[in-house]
């Protein structure tokens, strides 16, 4: 197949029709104004990808600011400003947001990495980037309207689904790219080309003096595509989860675990949503070589530590596999959240799943028919017991023995006021 010099045509036939109309907008504001402006980053991927994205992304040689300033001029909404990094956002009337960056150097520090050769101001824009895929522009000025700008040849590593660094120094510049590399191969089915691959372990070990803040927003993107269990299995490849303490022989447990983690939530679709969170899928190495302890720097929500606790006091309990009524699992379960259960009984590929999952779906809703002061009400003495009592109760009403607050009542009576 040919290059593709023009993405007029696909821009017209891909992009939602309000998409359309604001780069033409923008474009005329190019026009206007003489200054060269570009569509940049994902969107442009996407386009040859024929996948959905409106991110628009401009990045103009010259001031953004200024730039965004125009559009405001010319079709209203307000401008917020980056100034220090001489970017802008333009807030389209609708409501949408376009961040607008300036191709200028003075903004930046060059990185160490840039080669000493005259680029034009968008070619170091481009150069900045992280894969060739991603380091393509298109032009939005209306005589060359939709011409694509691909100086390290994205669109043939598009072809041949291939992620491939810019320059060797990448990784070590932002160790957070071999995660987004991670991100793209396994979203676009694509892989790293030898090269970006040995670059990519090689500076591995770098991953270490990232703060958990910037990990931990990775894991997040990484873990909401499509294939969590390949990318465990893809990341223990590229040592990523051993820079973290995590034994190297528990690869294939963990991808197994994490298989069975989305298997479940497929079936069952369980009460706390229809995907596992991404903080489930980043403990199974931990937990699979049992260092759950290590993990705890990334913990960074209330959430997260009680899911790790949860995790912890789970992996001691015993006899949760004779239970056969729903109500019985209360009894040990009770104070523990959904999605630690099922990270628990997905690893054990329990046989009583069903009767769990039958739990946690009627414990959500369980009526409430008696309190303690209820207790109070019909005559009895406060005291450290209504909490055993009122346990009973809630066994009784999962295991539907007791339907209505009449019942209740009576089972309280017939129980524990004789
Ligand atoms: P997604 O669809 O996940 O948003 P995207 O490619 O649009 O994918 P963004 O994270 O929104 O990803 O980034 C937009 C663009 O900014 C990318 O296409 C890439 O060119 C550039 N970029 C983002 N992060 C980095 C980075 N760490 N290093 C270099 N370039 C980056």
């Amino acid at each position: 197949r040919p290059d593709i010099k023009n993405l007029k045509e696909e821009m017209e036939k891909q992009l939602p029709e309000s998409t359309n109309s604001l780069l033409t907008d923008i474009s005329r504001t190019a026009e206007r104004t003489g200054m060269r402006v570009y569509l940049i980053g994902g969107i442009v991927r996407d386009l040859f990808l024929e996948r959905p994205n409106d991110d628009i992304d401009i990045v103009v040689e010259g001031n953004g600011i200024d730039f965004a300033e125009h559009l405001r001029t010319d079709y209203g909404g307000s401008v917020k400003m980056h100034e220090t990094f001489g970017t802008a956002s333009w807030i389209h009337p609708s409501g949408l947001y376009i961040d607008v960056t300036s191709a200028r150097l003075e903004y930046y520090e060059r990185p160490a990495s840039l080669p000493d050769v005259e680029l034009s101001t968008l070619s170091e824009d481009l150069y900045r980037r992280d894969f060739t895929i991603n380091s393509m522009a298109l032009c939005l000025n209306p005589e060359v309207f939709g011409d694509l700008v691909d100086p390290f040849n994205g669109q043939a590593d598009l072809r041949s689904k291939t992620i491939k660094v810019l320059h060797n120094l990448s990784f070590i510049d932002d160790p957070t790219r071999i995660l987004r590399a991670v991100r793209f191969e396994t979203r676009f089915d694509f892989l790293m080309d030898k090269q970006t691959e040995s670059l990519a372990l090689n500076s591995m070990a770098r991953m270490r003096d990232l703060s958990a803040h910037r990990i931990v927003e990775e894991m997040k993107r990484l873990f909401k595509d499509e294939d969590p269990p390949g990318t465990i299995k893809r990341l223990f490849k590229l040592t990523f989860w051993q820079q973290f303490g995590v034994d190297d022989g528990s690869a294939e447990q963990s991808y197994i675990h994490a298989g069975q983690l989305k298997m479940f939530y497929e079936i069952h679709k369980p009460p706390a949503g229809t995907k596992p969170r991404w903080f489930n899928y980043f403990a199974i190495p931990f937990f699979t070589s049992k260092k759950m302890y290590l993990m705890s720097q990334f913990s960074l929500t209330k959430r997260n530590n009680k899911f790790l606790q949860d995790i912890r006091n789970l992996s001691d309990m015993e006899g949760v596999e004779q239970i056969r009524e729903p109500g019985e699992f209360h009894r040990f379960l009770k104070h523990y959240e959904d999605e630690a259960i099922i990270f628990m009984i997905a690893k054990e590929n329990m046989e009583n799943e069903d009767i769990i999952t039958s739990y946690l779906k009627r414990r959500i809703d369980m009526p409430v028919f008696l309190t303690g002061e209820d207790l109070i009400q019909e005559g009895m003495k406060p005291g450290p017991h209504f909490r055993g009592i009122l346990l009973e109760l809630e066994v009784a009403v999962l295991n539907g023995e007791i339907n209505t607050r009449d019942e209740a009542v009576a089972w309280l009576h017939e129980n524990h006021m004789k």
